[in-house]
């Protein structure tokens, strides 16, 4: 049995440890392929932080308070460089999360794909499934939106972090996602998984990135593969994060049928053929796919395994 994952940073990372262990009960190999349009040059030091939350989280590294970056970290980098004034301040630094950084970014400026790093750095981790990035190219995901009067895109993070999402926006930009290839392995995942899930991921800056890719849409919307998503709104919120900031931009409901809507059904322009809600959303209709009602609270790992084997019953009820 083989399981694809689409996903993002932290949201994406629990449902992650909640596959593993159902992995585990069914030896099925997972392969995870993580958004890169998060992805930021700052202080000349490459960071990645979707695939970072997710390899913390599953190397049992994660802060899970903050629910990125490491626990038990410290600050000493970040605090020195601000007294230095070098900009950006904002940016949440850490300086065992630098190391991580420093290595990757040595390793890619020596010439190796992001792919490969991230397995070197996984090499540490032991992740318990593959880890690969959407695509080795460079894919950033900027933001248009008016800030101090004027109409620019700035980068996601700065967007997120700096201006908290609280900017009149206008759009979400992929930039390069045109000229990105997928990186490699992510369209043999999808073409030999028996599943392909769509984590609880914000969809519209972790999950559309990803589908940005020239390639991937296709080869999870045409493969074999049985399609279900899981919900990350829950009663008409997000559980944490700014998908409702997002969702509100594209002008979609934020709601589980709103999202489920966005990612729409397979066969026609779509990619679901099964979208899993929480039981507070038990009325959703997603016209065209199969929904399914249960708890999706990722309280603990046990709980978010029996909301992965549900998706796993809904797939197996589109395939049979
Ligand atoms: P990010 O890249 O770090 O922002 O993380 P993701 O995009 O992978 O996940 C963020 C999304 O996870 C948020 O939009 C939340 O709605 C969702 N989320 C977080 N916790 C839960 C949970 O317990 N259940 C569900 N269903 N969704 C969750
Ligand atoms: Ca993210």
């Amino acid at each position: 049995m083989r399981i694809v994952v689409l996903t993002g940073g932290i949201g994406g990372a629990r449902f992650l440890v909640g596959v593993r262990a159902y992995a585990r009960t069914v030896d099925a190999e997972v392969t995870a392929v993580v958004n890169v349009g998060d992805d930021v040059r700052l202080h000349g030091l490459q960071i990645c932080p979707d695939l970072d939350s997710v390899m913390y989280t599953l190397g049992g590294a994660a802060d899970p308070e903050r629910g990125w970056g490491r626990v038990g970290e410290s600050w000493v980098v970040k605090e020195e460089l601000a007294r230095y004034g070098a900009e950006p301040s904002w940016f949440g630094l850490g300086d065992k999360d630098t190391a991580t950084h420093l290595v990757r970014t040595r390793m890619l400026t020596a010439g190796y794909p992001l792919s490969e790093v991230t397995a070197a750095l996984c090499d540490r981790w032991q992740p318990g499934m593959t880890l690969i990035p959407a695509t080795d190219h460079r894919l950033e995901t900027h933001v248009v939106s008016d800030v101090d009067g004027e109409r620019r895109a700035i980068h996601f993070q700065e967007w997120w972090i700096r201006h908290r999402g609280a900017v009149p926006t206008h759009r979400f930009v992929f930039v390069g996602a045109d000229a990105a290839k997928p990186a490699p392995g992510v369209i043999e995942a999808i073409e030999g998984a028996d599943v392909v899930l769509i984590a609880p991921s914000n969809p519209v800056v972790s999950i559309a990135p990803i589908l940005a890719v020239p390639g991937i849409r296709e080869a999870v919307a045409g493969g074999p593969a049985p399609v279900v998503g899981v919900s990350p709104i829950i009663g008409g919120a997000p559980v944490r994060g700014m998908a409702d900031r997002c969702l509100a931009t594209l002008g979609v409901e934020v709601s589980a049928a709103g999202v489920g809507g966005l990612y729409g059904p397979r066969g026609t322009d779509g990619l679901l053929d099964g979208w899993l809600v929480d039981n507070a959303d038990g009325e959703t209709e997603v016209p065209g796919v199969t929904v399914r009602a249960a708890p999706l609270w990722m309280t603990d790992e046990e709980a978010t395994a029996k909301m992965v084997a549900e998706a796993m019953n809904l797939a197996r009820q589109r395939s049979s």
